[in-house]
């Protein structure tokens, strides 16, 4: 193994949820360069780690983990449509957006403070507010582990949808075969405010925005999410902790007779969402604790770890509200973050 792979690593301070396990091996990559010398059959069992927020430790890892730390971000073009924009795979989402908020390029103000670096976000099609990093995205490229060589995959072949992407199938991310080094966003000039969401539309109101613009808009997501969710760093937790469901027209239509209250919201597909927070609440989750984890009392779809817990306390958790949900609604709730 190259000298740069470390042994025995502990990473209970690189997951959100701050949960105790070690890696027997561990890489920090800075280049992509350095993928290719970790190519090949020989190399251990590997997994990409970026920020951590997005990842339920359930005990050790005993293969090679990839903490992804490359670096940079520029302006790669401009044309009279849009600004393109490149940055390594290890930068921080949200200081990304903030970058391009400077420089006066809007069109990312809806994605602020959603935590994670930039080679996540287009795993899980991150979005939030009505806008999803699709809309944004023109390409990436990636490492092939097994040939070390340089992929570049455009939007197409990223099949996005939501909170999914072709990366989450077997031979990308989860398995790391292909690893995401860089990634190029467009950034059209011709710029729409998106503030129809009822939280940021209430904030801006609150504030006395009649007109906003782009800055204004991520401050005033950034002020809704501070409110509604828990810094890590005082109370760990790995964000929404599961997807908002789609149900089918007929089951949305069932529930909503049953349960007047119950949010919805029709797909173009013909399916409906619906808010996976408000089903847990409704089922009896909100700030409930069952050891030393619990659902957020702010926010019932966040899972936290209230001090000490293991990755079987927070998968014990996970199942109960699952199980709570499936009796009250008939819904299956299906975990967001990724389980090592
Ligand atoms: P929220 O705004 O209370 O919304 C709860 C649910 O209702 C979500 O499924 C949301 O859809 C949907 N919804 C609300 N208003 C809607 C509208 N006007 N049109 C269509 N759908 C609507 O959710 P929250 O938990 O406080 O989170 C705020 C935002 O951050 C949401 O957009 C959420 O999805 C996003 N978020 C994203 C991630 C991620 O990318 N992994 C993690 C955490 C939160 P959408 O999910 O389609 O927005």
């Amino acid at each position: 193994m190259p000298d740069f792979v470390k042994r025995d690593v502990d990473l209970a301070k690189r997951t959100t949820l701050a949960l105790p396990g070690r890696a027997a091996f561990y890489a920090e990559i800075t280049a992509a360069g350095q993928l290719a010398r970790l190519t090949g059959s020989s190399v251990p069992r590997r997994f990409v780690l970026g920020a951590g927020s997005n990842l339920v430790l359930s005990g050790d890892f005993d293969g090679l983990l990839l903490h992804m730390a490359i670096g940079g971000r520029q302006l790669l073009a401009e044309d009279d449509d849009a600004w393109y924009v490149r940055a390594g795979a290890g930068e921080n989402w949200h200081q990304l957006v903030r970058w391009t908020l400077e420089q006066g390029w809007p069109g990312l103000e809806n994605l602020a403070l959603i935590p994670g670096t930039v080679g996540a976000a287009p795993i899980q099609n991150i979005g939030a507010y009505g806008l999803e990093i699709a809309d944004r995205f023109l390409s990436l490229e990636a490492c092939d582990m097994q040939s070390g060589k340089t992929l570049h995959i455009d939007r197409a072949a990223c099949r996005f949808a939501y909170r999914d992407s072709v990366f989450k199938q077997q031979g990308w991310h989860l398995d790391a075969g292909r690893v995401v080094t860089h990634v190029t966003l467009r950034l059209p000039k011709a710029w729409q405010p998106l503030t129809g969401y009822a939280d940021l539309a209430a904030e801006l109101d609150q504030q006395q925005i009649a007109n906003p613009n782009a800055r204004q808009i991520a401050a005033a997501v950034t002020h809704v999410r501070r409110r509604k969710l828990p810094d890590p760093a005082v109370l760990p937790n790995a964000g929404s902790f599961f997807h908002n469901p789609l149900v089918d027209a007929a089951a949305g239509e069932r529930l909503a007779n049953r349960f007047p209250g119950l949010p919805r919201y029709p797909q173009v597909d013909g399916r409906v969402k619906l808010a996976a927070g408000w089903l847990i609440e409704q089922s009896g989750w909100k700030g409930r604790n069952l050891g030393p984890v619990g659902m957020y009392e702010k926010q019932a779809l966040v899972l936290v770890n209230r001090g000490g817990a293991s990755g079987a306390e927070v998968i014990a958790l996970a199942k109960a509200v699952q199980a709570a949900v499936r009796e009250r609604f008939g819904v299956e709730l299906t975990p967001e973050p990724v389980f090592l």
